[in-house]
């Protein structure tokens, strides 16, 4: 089968031909439908040699949706040729963390050698993948597998900052979107779905500002040593009761300090290497700041949910497995409107 694969470091993906997987005790195989391709990507195929941690050769797409194509012995309650979405942040599925759905947070997924697929598991960027437990999986039904996949977690990660500030979110308060890109786009649309707050939305790129003015950004505003003070402006001198950092560089860490309100949450989900230092002098008085990754397989369900009546869609650029070398590219250069998805 095909699958797209980081090599070698500092080589970039490559497309190879690799043997179709069986899936152990246990496991589920799909038959690939849709695959995300995410900004996190470049951050592992970007690592020197000495911090890269991930294995190789590996299988990318930590996105994934496919049809249930065989089960391994002893696997229960998924129907063969049924559409699923694939939750990704795979936990021991036994400890107080995983009872909650919350297998984001597992303590012990890396001491068990438990990783993520497409984040050290062979990920969903191929014709085929397996799944290693039939909790990781989430029926899909009738969503369009293209323009739901990346809600696995395009959708999901900023669902979980989100629900967590949500009661920052009250009407007459302003949420920050910093960086209007995968998630982000997706973010601003959870952020109207289920909060009366006040949307800005921050980018370099103004298409990327345009995309976020056509999803319900209420302000749209240039990335820039100014953008703090403006916001500031726009919410009364006060500042953003929410701000949502989708970027997590020096630049937006710093402008997410000058713009928040006292008070007020900073969720740092851009893995951009900034630190944003945390202190009676440093932040506003009450002020909270939090790293949170991915999200809960509840949360994901509600994602999808959303998806479901209409309130949150990915905005999708389709290409064919042999082409995902060029949406690689097109990611790392910045000029993916939405979501690539690879349709293999
Ligand atoms: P993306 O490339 O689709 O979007 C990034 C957006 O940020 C782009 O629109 C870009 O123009 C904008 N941007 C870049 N620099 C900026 C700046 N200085 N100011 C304002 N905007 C700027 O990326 P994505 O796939 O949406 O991922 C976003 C970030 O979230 C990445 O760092 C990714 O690794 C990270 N991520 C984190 C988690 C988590 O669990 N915490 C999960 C998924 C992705
Ligand atoms: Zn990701």
């Amino acid at each position: 089968m095909k699958a797209v694969q980081y090599r070698e470091i500092g080589k970039g993906p490559e497309v190879v031909e690799i043997d179709v997987p069986e899936p152990g005790p246990g496991q589920i195989r799909l038959k690939i439908t849709a695959v995300g391709l995410c900004h996190s990507d470049w951050f592992l195929m970007d690592l020197p040699e000495e911090q890269y941690s991930y294995g190789l050769p590996l299988t990318l797409g930590h996105e994934g949706a496919g049809v249930a194509d065989k089960l391994g012995d002893g696997v229960q309650g998924v129907q063969l040729g049924a559409s699923y979405a694939v939750y990704g942040p795979w936990g021991c599925g036994l400890c107080h963390a995983c009872a909650q759905g919350a297998e984001n947070y597992c303590p012990h997924a890396a001491a068990m050698g438990i990783a993520p697929p497409g984040l050290g598991a062979p990920g969903a960027m191929a014709e085929y993948m397996i799944v290693d437990d039939a909790r990781h999986l989430v029926a899909l039904g009738d969503l369009d597998p293209v323009e739901s996949v990346s809600l696995t977690d395009a959708g999901l990660t900023p669902y979980h900052a989100i629900r967590a500030a949500q009661h920052k979110l009250y009407a007459g308060s302003t949420a920050v979107v910093i960086g209007a890109g995968g998630l982000g786009h997706v973010g601003i649309q959870i952020l109207r779905a289920i909060s009366p707050a006040r949307v800005i939305a921050v980018d370099l790129n103004e298409d990327k500002l345009a995309l976020a003015a056509e999803v319900g950004a209420h302000e749209t505003l240039i990335s820039g040593p100014e953008t703090a003070a403006k916001i500031r402006e726009l919410t009364g001198g006060l500042g953003a009761e929410a701000v949502f950092d989708f970027v997590g560089a020096q630049p937006t860490l710093d402008m997410s300090r000058e713009a928040v309100a006292i008070d007020g949450y900073i969720h740092i989900v851009g893995i951009g290497g900034g630190v944003l230092p945390t202190g009676f002098f440093s932040t506003p008085f009450g002020a909270a700041v939090r790293a949170p990754y991915w999200g809960t397989r509840n949360e994901l369900m509600e994602v999808l949910d959303l998806a479901r009546v209409g309130a949150v869609s990915v905005h999708t650029e389709r290409y064919g497995i042999d082409d995902a070398v060029t949406a690689y590219g097109k990611l790392h250069e910045g000029t993916v409107r939405g979501r690539a998805v690879v349709v293999p």
